[in-house]
């Protein structure tokens, strides 16, 4: 039988304020065990918390990005569960009013636009990290992590297959680094995703029995678990069985699901508005000054790109497709404003070493100005094409400028033309005899008049002015 997916996904991503949400402490990933963290962030009862605006603020950020209407007003509830990573036994979160309702967020397959719809988005707080000491038998717990904000995402089942979610995840990551507000770095966990899935036929009228696959932390393994549970769930239907509603846990190593326990329900966590926390009140005031904040975002710079600087599609979207990226195109840009140049350049040969392990977007051995410069080079014939990917080698081995190494590897293209003159009338006057064969007709020893000279102005001037001298010189 075949089905068709039916997939919802929450993502939960930390908010890059510097302190957490409900305390003064440090909200920077890492740090020794345990070193950032008060009782109110280690969950101990009894503590009160103090809700910080920037993580509404950044909230609100992520929900105009992603074409959310934004409550004016919110509040702040307790989710009640039992588990050590927050030991006073619930989670600070939002159910009844979120910060950010409805929105909509496009992706795009193979040139086909697609729109996933988004029921939510609300403010939590991150639980302590856990760590499992199968050896001696015992559970650490890291409350570092404890108290960082998070925002929740949640669609609406709009996602039909792996390769959907997968684009979605990577429009989600770079919506919310163009707004600043998420590092998405997904190895450090400042991304997570629960994928809901269940099957459908083309006949049925209602959505399948659906499972909630918890915490996946990188796209492959989003990809994984989806293909995984649509033939583990296929199996099922086909053999007559019923898909429990249930919570599952992927294993990275063997590429499985497995039952984690029964589908909480809402009514479940007990949920009530938590009586420390005073309610969100948000003017339109409010709204606009956070809207004007916002930067730039990637469809705005797409459209920057390919309207104002006449590059391709595919070209625009390479460059929009990592911040990091587009952002230093535009740096290099207000340096050497040759944006088709810059454009490739970027893409053939710096995102080429990048690639390669070569260097990182995060942390590049030189300046957008530093880069711009030797493009400029490039086009203006100071050094010839080639030597500009030998000279971008170089600066990202030795750091050294772009024009020092030029001058120091001979790669600069002086372009002295009295010197071309005399040193192309002397070999001239050497090979008198080869002239007189080419006025006599015989044009193909241009060719070898032309390697002659070339191989004495090494440096001094391009193939090009030589060609253009000697044709001159021997009309
Ligand atoms: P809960 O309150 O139990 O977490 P929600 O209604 O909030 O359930 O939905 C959680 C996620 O599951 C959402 O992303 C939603 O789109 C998705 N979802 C809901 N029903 C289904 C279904 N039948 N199949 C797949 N995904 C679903
Ligand atoms: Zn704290
Ligand atoms: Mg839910």
């Amino acid at each position: 039988m075949s089905y068709i997916p039916v997939i919802g996904l929450e993502i939960h991503a930390e908010l890059l304020t510097n302190s957490k949400i409900f305390c003064s402490c440090s909200a920077e990933f890492g740090g020794e065990q345990n070193t950032r963290c008060c009782p109110g962030c280690s969950s101990m009862p009894g503590t009160l918390p103090v809700l910080n605006q920037t993580a509404v603020k950044y909230a609100i950020k992520a929900g105009l990005a992603m074409n959310c209407d934004i409550n004016k007003f919110s509040v702040f509830d307790r989710k009640n569960y039992f588990y050590p990573d927050l030991p006073k036994a619930y989670q600070i979160s939002q159910l009844y009013f979120p910060i950010c309702v409805n929105g909509n967020i496009p992706i795009n397959i193979d040139g086909k636009e697609k729109n996933i719809r988004l029921n939510r988005i609300h403010i939590e707080e991150d639980a302590g990290k856990l760590m499992h000491d199968d050896f001696n038998g015992v559970s650490l717990i890291d409350f570092n992590r404890g108290g960082i904000p998070l925002i929740e995402i949640v669609t609406e089942p709009d996602i039909n297959s792996s390769e959907e979610a997968k684009a979605f995840v990577e429009q989600v990551s770079l919506l919310l680094q163009y707004t600043g507000v998420c590092s998405c770095k997904m190895e450090q966990g400042a991304l997570r995703c629960d994928v809901n899935i269940s099957l459908m036929k083309s006949t049925d009228t209602e959505f399948g029995t659906r499972v909630e696959i918890k915490n996946l932390n990188s796209l492959k393994s989003i990809v994984r678990a989806i293909e995984y549970e649509i033939k583990r769930q296929a199996r099922l239907l086909d053999n007559g069985d019923r898909v429990v509603q249930e919570t599952r846990r992927f294993n990275d190593n063997h590429g499985d699901t497995k039952s984690m326990r029964s589908k909480e329900d809402a009514h479940d966590y007990r949920y009530f508005p938590d009586p420390d926390i005073p309610q969100v009140n948000l003017s339109d005031e409010d709204l606009e000054a956070i809207r004007a904040e916002l930067p730039e975002l990637p469809n705005k710079r797409l459209e920057r790109y390919i309207n104002e600087y006449d590059l391709s599609k595919t070209d625009a979207q390479i460059i929009v497709n990592q911040k990091t990226v587009s952002d230093f195109y535009d740096e290099t840009l207000k340096e050497y404003n040759n944006p088709k140049s810059v454009s490739n350049f970027v893409i053939v040969e710096l995102l080429r070493r990048v690639n390669l392990g070569e260097i990182s977007m995060d942390n590049l051995p030189f300046s957008a100005k530093d880069f711009a410069t030797l493009i400029e080079m490039a086009d203006t014939d100071k050094v010839s094409k080639n030597d500009a990917k030998k000279i971008l080698r170089l600066m990202i081995e030795t750091g050294k400028s772009s024009l020092d190494i030029a001058k120091e590897n001979g790669f600069l293209i002086v372009s002295d033309m009295s010197k071309v003159d005399e040193i192309i009338t002397m070999v001239l006057s050497e090979n008198a005899e080869a002239v007189e064969q080419y006025k006599n007709g015989e044009t193909k020893v241009f060719g070898f008049l032309m390697g002659q000279c070339t191989k004495k102005l090494k440096g001094v001037c391009t193939p090009k002015v030589i060609k253009e001298t000697l044709e001159a010189k021997l009309k």
